[in-house]
């Protein structure tokens, strides 16, 4: 394995292109990401965890492709991978970015990954996109709608892995993440459409929550549930722009009264709110200095450590039960016995509570 870059401990905003071409060799090149060639060389573990720690764009899609794989056969493949690179992941900084549609979300993602990849950073695009999966259509990740982004050298785009449950996309996002801070991206952005679930799955996977909303006609809050507010870190109304300022400052202030109910997402942190125009670029830089600015403060009140300990747990917590219902449910012993015991709930002749513990006690027999 070579031996560990000597990269600074996260976002070296003055690292400059020297940086990039020592941590990431392809760096430079066009985004072949997702053009394989027609006669792919079957890649070694050692090979994907050589490539992506190199910053092999190629091997860094392939490895990601490896882990989004509903193939058993490629599920022990892709854990020894995602383990091997561990030493080298947790230096990026983790943004989640949330918002109904048409708030502006890929915009201001393309204005603020660009303005980062300026400042010399490596930017790592991801998305969580629960409608992928229930409806095979896309509602974010799709790499037209970030056209200049996506052809930066600095940058990395995957949509959202497709098929599964949230659980499952979960795991493939946050593994995939992993992969990108071990090939070098230094600031990973997570997007996330607000229809539920999603928000809290892509907040246990992120230092900074960013909700972007925007001005709409008048009583805007009352259509923002709660409990995304209280996820956020930082209320950004996007679209501050033409004669639309006054209405967005007005909309701001409005969220400014209301997160004083509100508990703060972060210990130590007051929920930010803020102004923007992805389309001018206006207040797009001073979203940054202020995620540096909880960057610090979280580094120094040790309220980022733990809360990365905390995602930690919470993540292999996770996939204890993801495993534990895998395995329970995909056992054709259990499978027939449910059936039986179903048609025995359904008849009327036992209630759902004692079918439930026949089965388990058929595997973990009470103490
Ligand atoms: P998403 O669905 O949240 O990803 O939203 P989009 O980024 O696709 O933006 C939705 C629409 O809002 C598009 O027509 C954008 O051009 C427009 N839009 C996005 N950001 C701004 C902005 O800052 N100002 C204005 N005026 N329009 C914007």
């Amino acid at each position: 394995m070579p031996d560990q870059p000597p990269r600074p401990e996260w976002a070296p905003a003055d690292a400059g292109p020297e940086f990039a071409s020592r941590v990431m060799p392809g760096a430079a090149g066009p985004s072949a990401a997702f053009t394989p060639s027609p006669k792919r060389r079957t890649l070694s573990i050692d090979d994907y965890v050589a490539g992506i720690e190199a910053g092999d764009r190629a091997v860094l899609a392939r490895a990601i492709t490896l882990i989004e794989s509903d193939a058993p056969r490629h599920h022990g493949e892709a854990r020894e991978v995602v383990n091997r690179i561990l030493p080298r992941t947790g230096r990026a900084v983790r943004i989640g970015i949330t918002g109904i549609p048409g708030a502006g979300k890929s915009t201001f993602i393309e204005a603020f990954g660009l303005h980062l990849c300026g400042l010399g950073h490596k930017v790592a695009v991801l998305a969580v996109d629960p409608s992928s999966t229930l409806t095979r259509g896309s509602v974010l990740g799709d790499k037209t709608r970030m056209e200049q982004l996506s052809r930066h050298p600095s940058c990395f785009i995957r949509p959202s892995p497709s098929g599964g449950t949230l659980g499952g996309v979960a795991r493939k996002s946050r593994e995939t993440m992993l992969a990108c801070e071990a090939a070098g991206f230094d600031v990973i952005l997570v997007e996330t459409v607000g229809v539920g679930q999603s928000e809290t799955t892509v907040r246990s996977m992120v230092d900074f929550f960013l909700l972007l909303a925007i001005t709409g006609a008048g009583d805007e809050l009352q259509g923002m549930k709660r409990g995304i507010m209280e996820l956020a870190d930082a209320i950004v109304i996007n679209k501050a722009d033409g004669d639309n300022k006054p209405r967005a400052e007005s909309t701001r202030q409005q969220y400014e009264m209301a997160i004083h109910y509100l508990q703060p997402a972060t210990d130590g942190w007051k929920t930010a709110t803020r102004t923007c125009s992805a389309l001018t670029g206006e207040g797009v830089p001073q979203v940054w200095t202020m995620i540096e600015d909880f960057r610090r403060t979280t580094s120094e009140n040790g309220v980022l450590e733990t809360r990365r300990r905390h995602q930690t747990l919470e993540w292999m917590h996770a996939l204890l039960e993801e495993g534990l219902r895998a395995r329970f449910l995909g056992d054709p012993q259990i499978a027939a016995r449910r059936e039986k015991l179903q048609a025995e709930v359904l008849a009327g002749r036992l209630s759902a509570g004692a079918a439930v513990e026949a089965l388990l006690d058929h595997t973990h027999p009470p103490a």
